[in-house]
């Protein structure tokens, strides 16, 4: 030997050298002429290759991955480094299956190709390295009936695999076990023969368990499928479902209006819809006056009075709304078309109601807030917060008296809202108690309709519902 080729084992370049030749194209006396350049990468028990590559494939993944084999990579033809990435790549999506992660995907199957070169004995070692790495490095090697087991670690977790560890050991058992058989059904036999009796009884427990492995691999392949099947019958069901229910959206769709009867509104018209709205408005509007200018002992007439009204009040001024609108509105685009002109109406309506619940609504909660029980909480809290540590110094200077006067508004309009909440509660019960009595004796409620006609007359009261 001209150049004495030092053992795989034994050495290695430096950290960082650069191989000195360029990858060769003919794979033959490559790997000599590696050796004899001193470019020959450690074999793995000599320690860690630490070669700086710059020729891997760009995408970090595979950069990674492929880390532990730069050296071979490095002498594959352009082909072979191709089909190579391929086959890393699909084993990278793979392993992203399982460890749900690119990075640590690509960690796993630089850990596999390190492992598989400490097999063979490191890089130098291996002889047809495209063969190696597709036939070998790139391939997950399942040691047992777990399918996430690669060789013993599972691709999963990256932990030792059980059912791996299971084999071991029933192994061991078996082996205790067949050599107390022996003994115990050929005694005497001398060292040798007995041996040979055991490794025989061995070898064709280890056949039995082989066909059983592949039998359960086979039949977790089956499981895997009908997994799969339950998989698609249920996205199927899934499709079924939503079509069912965008058939019942088109249904719905057809569905004639409740209020009006008109075709295919979808169960409300538009103009029911805001006609519907209006009245819940309207409803409300009543309620929050009369929280507002009722006694708590006030009774339903009383109520049923301010409901007409509030209602008369609105009506006018509903009236009045609708006839700026059509003042302002050309007359023929809306007498050749009843529903728009409904249309504009109901609208109309609604929108001239919304503000008037909302100010009745705040013109409640101002009352509210008004009461005893509203200002002495706001005067606790404004002292409270005056109080505070870090305002002892200057309890009326102007960050004080700020911070005072946000808590007690804070505080006023809690406590209103919660009377405000407690007294229309209040009205409900007594309206559901005034229609049950209703129901109970119609005659003594008919009773009571001239008078509340004639409270709904007077047209004074239109001024404490519209300001
Ligand atoms: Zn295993
Ligand atoms: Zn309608």
């Amino acid at each position: 030997m001209a150049v004495p080729g030092p053992r795989a084992a034994e050495v290695g370049p430096l950290r960082g050298e650069q191989p000195k030749e360029s990858p060769a194209n003919e794979r033959e006396g490559q790997l000599a002429a590696r050796s004899g350049a001193g470019a020959r990468p450690q074999a793995v028990r000599g320690g860690k290759t630490q070669q700086q590559r710059v020729d891997l494939p760009e995408e970090s993944g595979l950069r990674v991955a492929l880390g532990p084999v730069s050296w071979l990579w490095q002498g594959l033809s352009g082909w072979q480094q191709a089909r190579v990435e391929e086959a890393a790549e699909a084993e990278l999506g793979r392993l992203e299956g399982w460890v749900g992660q690119q990075e640590a995907a690509a960690r796993r199957l630089a850990a596999r190709l390190t492992a598989r070169l400490a097999e063979t004995g490191g890089e130098a070692l291996v002889q047809r390295p495209y063969g190696w790495l597709i036939g070998r490095g790139l391939v997950q090697r399942q040691a047992c009936a777990d399918r996430r087991c690669d060789d013993g670690t599972r691709l999963d977790t990256g932990a030792a695999c059980e059912g791996c560890a299971n084999v071991l050991h029933v192994r061991r058992a078996a082996r205790i076990q067949v050599t107390a058989e022996v003994d115990q059904e050929l005694p005497g036999l001398d060292d040798a023969a007995r041996r040979q009796v055991v490794e025989e009884r061995l070898q064709a427990q280890t056949a039995a368990d082989a066909a059983r492995f592949v039998r359960r691999r086979e039949e977790a392949r089956v499981r895997d499928a009908e997994r799969e099947a339950a998989r698609a019958a249920a996205q199927q069901r899934a499709e079924a479902e939503r079509q069912a229910a965008a058939a019942a959206a088109t249904v719905r769709r057809a569905l004639a209006c409740e209020d009006c009867g008109q075709n295919a509104a979808g169960g409300l018209c538009e103009t029911c819809g805001h006609r519907r709205e209006t009245e819940t408005l309207t409803a409300r509007t009543v309620q929050l006056v009369a929280a507002r200018t009722l006694d708590p002992s006030a009774s339903t007439v009383d109520v049923a009075a301010l409901d007409a009204r509030v209602r008369t009040a609105i009506d006018r001024k509903v009236a009045a709304e609708w006839a700026e609108f059509l003042e302002l509105s050309d007359p023929a685009d809306l007498e050749d078309d009843q529903e728009r002109a409904d249309l504009a109406a109901a609208l109309t309506a609604h929108s001239t109601v919304q503000p008037i619940a909302d100010q009745a609504e705040a013109s409640a909660l101002a009352a509210f807030g008004r009461t005893d029980e509203a200002e002495a909480e706001a005067d606790r809290a404004y002292r409270t917060e005056q109080g505070r540590r870090w305002f002892q110094h200057n309890p009326t200077g102007e960050a004080a008296v700020a911070a005072a006067t946000k808590a007690a508004t804070v505080a006023r309009d809690r406590v209103a809202q919660h009377l405000l909440t407690v007294r229309l509660e209040q009205l409900r019960e007594q309206a559901a108690a005034g229609h049950r009595a209703a129901r109970a004796g119609a005659g003594s409620w008919t009773d009571r309709l001239p008078e509340l006609a004639a409270r709904a007359l007077d047209r004074d009261t239109a001024g404490v519902v519209i300001a």
